[in-house]
Order: structure tokens, then sequence, then C-alpha cells
């Protein structure tokens, strides 16, 4: 078969990107090795306001709309609530099926059920994948596993990768609806994760209750941990003891900001593979979208003009998301330190913090917004505790 783009995966970064060359003409081949693309994909699911509206995500893939978010540190919680929706929490499944459609709405083709083992450049001319597709360009949108690491020899070092460990917990409709209603909860502290955080998030009847922690620092299965949140953290255990587990799977995320090798000669990199993940709030599916968007505006311009430009998607990509993934991995190596010092160090009554700690986990408020909003509140507690001590002196 004959294509101007072939897409190696159909999770949301693929799927976007294929819509975005279809929609401007090309004939695109989007292929994902799940029968239904992006089925299964691990994931918390909650996909947040802006990616909504960004990317006109249909309301029928959610299984709860979200209202608010609820954030504990050790065994003090607090709740912040907003008078709009702020994401939903989706059905992978469900998006994956929305973004293919989409796709084949435009007149691009998804291959179910197929894949991809080996993509190969003929020097200046074409690129074929597997034999069966004959292509002027690749777009690598498989994971973070991806084929293109064969191509580029990117590596991933382990203090560049999340590991997650989640189960999805059966606790009927109503005491989803009692006990966690719209928000989405989030758990720190050293005793949750190793470098990392929980999360419940309330689907329609279940809940995804998962844990996260930087891969180098996890010494002991991250199950052990999932285990203990479950079963004994003060805020959890009570409210999830009638539960009953009906999937346990674990995913790597990339925690890295954009990587290095994102593009070459005719091909370019997306989504997960491209290291698009939040590293303080772990969002992925948003910067997924938005790279695939980005990644097909590059590749059309390249093909307009004889494969010239795909090393412009880098630039591009960085000036567009990686800022805001780099500023992730500020903030969230600040919290690594300030807890190896013993605490974040920051006082969580005050309401002004909290909202934008919320505002931050539900993606209204970027990580610099947050930071310079943020920043006097923190050094005015810090001089009104050093003024404090010297009183006391
Ligand atoms: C446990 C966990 C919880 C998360 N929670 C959230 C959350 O709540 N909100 C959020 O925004 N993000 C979350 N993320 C991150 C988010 O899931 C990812 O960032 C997002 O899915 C990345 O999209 P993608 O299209 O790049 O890759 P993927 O979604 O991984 O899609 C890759 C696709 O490629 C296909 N594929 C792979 N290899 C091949 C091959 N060789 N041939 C053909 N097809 C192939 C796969 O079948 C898959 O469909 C979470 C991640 C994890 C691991």
């Amino acid at each position: 078969m004959r294509a101007d783009v072939v897409v190696v995966g159909g999770g949301p970064a693929g799927l976007t990107c294929g819509e975005h060359l279809a929609r401007a003409g090309l004939k695109v081949v989007v292929i994902d090795r799940r029968e239904t693309p992006n089925k299964g994909k691990p994931c918390g699911g909650m996909l947040t306001q802006r990616a909504m509206r960004k990317f006109r995500i249909d309301l029928e893939t959610a299984e709860r709309e979200i209202y608010g978010v609820a954030v504990a540190v050790g065994d003090r919680q607090f709740n912040v609530d907003y008078r709009e929706r702020v994401g939903i929490n989706v059905d992978r499944t469900r998006l994956g099926l929305h973004l293919a459609e989409r796709v084949e709405e435009e007149g691009g083709v998804v291959v179910r059920g197929k894949k991809v083992t080996h993509v190969s450049f003929e020097q200046g001319a074409a690129c074929y994948v597997d034999g069966d597709f004959k292509c002027e360009a690749v777009v690598f949108a498989d994971g973070v596993l991806s084929l293109s690491r064969r191509v580029s020899g990117w590596r991933w070092g382990r203090s560049q990768l999340g590991l997650c460990a989640q189960y999805l917990v059966e606790v009927g409709e109503n005491i989803v609806n009692e006990l966690f209603g719209c928000r989405n909860h989030f758990y720190y502290g050293g005793e949750v994760a190793p470098f990392g955080y929980a999360w419940i998030f309330p689907k329609r009847s279940s809940l995804v209750v998962g844990v996260g922690a930087l891969l180098s620092e996890v010494k002991t299965p991250l199950k052990r941990y999932l285990d203990q949140f479950v079963r004994s953290h003060p805020l959890v255990a009570h409210k999830l003891k009638d539960g009953k587990v009906i999937k346990f799977e674990t995913a790597l995320v990339p925690l890295s900001g954009i990587i290095d090798a994102v593009c070459g000669e005719r091909w370019i990199v997306v989504g997960d593979a491209a290291g698009a993940v939040s590293a303080i709030t772990g969002e992925g599916m948003y910067f997924a979208m938005e790279s695939g968007r980005i990644g097909a505006g590059a590749v059309l311009e390249s093909y307009e003009e004889g494969w010239r430009k795909t090393g412009e998607y880098s630039g591009r990509l960085r000036r567009d998301i990686g800022s805001e993934l780099r500023w992730s991995l500020w903030l969230r190596n600040f919290f690594l330190r300030r807890r190896l010092k013993g605490g974040w160090g920051l006082d969580l009554s005050s309401k002004r913090l909290q909202r934008l700690i919320s505002d931050l986990l539900v993606g209204r408020k970027g990580c610099r917004r947050v930071i310079a909003e943020a920043l006097p509140l923190v050094v005015l507690r810090a001089a009104k505790a050093r003024l404090g001590f010297l009183r006391k002196r």
C-alpha cells in the first residue's frame, strides 16, 4: 500500500496527527497494534478541559465529569471545587474510537490490529513500514517504548521515566458518588510512593487507584506501595474496603521533558515517544495531542517543500510545549529536594496556595504561572517564620 505518511501508533498523539494530516489532503495511514486503537492503555483517564476544548473531544467519551480536586499530604486533605467543569475522566477505549473515527471522516485510513515491527528509510527517497507500506514520511506515535529508538538511538535514563501501578476497583455507583463525587483525588507523602504520588480518579461505578514513582527510586515492587496505600492510608482504606479489584496494570511514563531525538530526515516522533508528559502532574493526553498537531504542521510544510523541513519540528515542539514541560521538571525537582529535607515546607492551609496547586493539577494554569504566583506566598511565609523566630530569641 502506498501513502504520503504512515503514523505508527493510534493513541491520542498519532490519531490527532493523522486527523490533521488527512484534513490537509495527505494520504495518511495510522497503524495500531490493537483491534480498537489504544484499547487498554493504562491511564488515570483525566482529560483536562483545555484538552477537551482545543481538540473538540466529545463528552460521550466521559465516564465522569470532574469539577474539583482533593489533595492530601500525609493525613491532611484539602478540597478545591470549581463552578464549571475542569475535565472529564475518559474511557480510553471510547476516546481511541472517537479519535479514529475523526481520522476516517477526514479521509485517512486506520489499520487496526497490526503491530509494526520494522521501519526502514531509503536515503533521500522513501520509507517502508514492515514492507507492507511505502510512504514519504513516518510519524512515530507508538508510546514510550517507541520503535523510533532504533532509528534515533535514543535511550531513556531511569531518572527520566516514571513507573506506575494501578488497580481498577469496582465499588458501585453509589459509593463513587457518595465518597468521591466529581473530584479527582491526589495523595502525596513519602509513605505513599518513592518520589511520586498516588491518585484515585472516579469513573462511573469504579475507581482508578494508582501509584506512580520515579523509576530510578523504586527499590521495592511498586505494587507493595499500591497495596499499602489501598489497605492502610488513613484517608483511603475505609473507603475501599468493600471494593473489588477487577484489573491490575503497570506502565512506564516519560518524565523527561521533550527528548533530544524527535526528528530526522522523513521522520518525526510525537506524544509519549517524544517525552511529552508533565513531570509534575503526569498529564500526557493533552501534550500528546498537542505534539500530534504540531507534528502534523511540520510534516505538512516539509511535504510541500520536498522534505527539507522536518528538522524545524524540534524547535516548534520545544517552543510550544517544551517550555511548559521544562518548568514541570523544575517544579518536580523542587518538591523532591524539599522532601529530602523533610516536608514540602509550604503552608497548605493557605487558600490561595490550595487554589494554585489545584489549578496546576487540572491544567487551568501552567507551571511557570503557578510558580510566579506562589512565590510571594512562600517568601511571605518564610519571612513570617523568621520574624517569629527572632522575636522568640
Ligand atoms: C498509569 C498511567 C496513568 C496516566 N494517567 C493520565 C491521566 O490521568 N491524564 C493524562 O492526560 N495522562 C495520563 N497518563 C499519560 C497518558 O496516558 C499518555 O501520555 C498518553 O496516552 C500518550 O499518548 P500517545 O499517543 O503518545 O501514546 P499511547 O497512548 O501509549 O499510544 C501508543 C499507541 O501505539 C500503539 N503501538 C505501540 N507500538 C506499536 C507498534 N509497534 N505497532 C503498532 N502500534 C503500536 C499502541 O497500541 C497504542 O495505541 C497516564 C499514564 C500512565 C502510564
